[in-house]
């Protein structure tokens, strides 16, 4: 494969890079998901919320390639926080996609002032027991929560999925992440397309390498350790984010990018978030 794998702490390979499908419509899954998997993409971020696992186990099923060749996430919706209610949706998850097993299961947000997450993991850790995810993690939680989590279960979770990008750097996360031995996999890695890829900076590392401001912002992700899981539904983008591995940024503009942190989210608080 084209894209090099992370070790995480149970020994299971994840691709570096994967895929993600947040806000793709279900009909429209299917077809994102074949250019991907074309293009040398094997690893897939979905969710429940998203509403579109059925589209990606139908392209996963139509692709032809070995199940053990592909890395399936998905996560828990905030509605099924618990332990049978995580059950229950586990299982709709694994039907939809029409998967024996998922490659990583996540609990989508800690949902602090419910207090249920701790439970709900306890039900991720009878799944990784049965083998029907071969890891289990959590997305969304802020250091104080993994905390709390970590005291009161005993699989230390695989990865937590946060948002980061230049303007989003989570330095603290990343190195009580890296002291816990959980990986950093970024969401929205590229900021959502939105004002991110224009910034001077990044354009001009671009120019200089005679690649894209995308690929740049990939590219330093990757060299800082990071999983990432870009989205698009264009094709040309779609092969454009896998070519990243035939290059490389210098130390230079390693911290140029760096310097462009503003602690800036796009999408909620963890803290706070809680819909259901
Ligand atoms: P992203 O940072 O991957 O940006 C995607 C957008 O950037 C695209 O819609 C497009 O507008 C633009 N884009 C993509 N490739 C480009 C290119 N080569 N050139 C120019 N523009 C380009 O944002 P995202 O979709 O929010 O995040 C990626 C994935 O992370 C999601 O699909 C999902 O799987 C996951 N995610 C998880 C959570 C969570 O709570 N766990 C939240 C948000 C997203």
């Amino acid at each position: 494969s084209k894209v090099p794998p992370i070790i995480l702490n149970n020994g299971v390979e994840m691709p570096q890079l994967g895929f993600g499908v947040w806000q793709v419509p279900d009909d429209e899954a299917e077809t994102a998901v074949a250019t991907a998997l074309e293009a040398g993409y094997r690893s897939i971020d979905t969710a429940a919320i998203y509403g579109n696992e059925e589209g990606v186990g139908k392209a996963v099923a139509a692709s032809g390639i070995p199940r053990q060749d592909l890395f399936v996430t998905t996560k828990l919706w905030n509605s099924d926080h618990g332990y049978d209610a995580t059950l229950r949706a586990f299982d709709t998850s694994l039907e939809k996609l029409g998967l024996e097993y998922v490659d990583l299961y996540l609990i989508h947000w800690p949902l602090p002032s419910r207090g249920l997450f701790v439970e709900t993991y306890k039900a991720f850790e009878k799944i990784y027991a049965d083998g029907r995810a071969k890891a289990i993690g959590v997305s969304n939680f802020l250091p104080e929560h993994l905390r709390t989590l970590l005291a009161a279960t005993s699989v230390i979770p695989a990865v937590n999925q946060i948002e980061m990008h230049p303007h989003l750097q989570q330095h603290g996360a990343r190195d009580f992440h890296a002291e816990q031995g959980i990986a950093t996999e970024a969401w929205s890695p590229l900021g959502q397309g939105r004002g991110l890829l224009e910034v001077p900076a990044i354009v001009a590392i671009a120019q200089k390498h005679n690649r894209t401001p995308a690929q740049v912002v990939l590219r330093w992700h990757l060299q800082l350790g990071n999983i990432v899981i870009p989205k698009s539904v264009t094709p040309s983008r779609i092969r454009e984010n896998i070519e990243v591995f035939d290059f490389s940024l210098d130390t230079e503009d390693m911290a140029a990018i760096s310097a462009l942190n503003e602690d800036r989210r796009l999408g909620p608080d963890p803290a706070t978030f809680d819909m259901a």
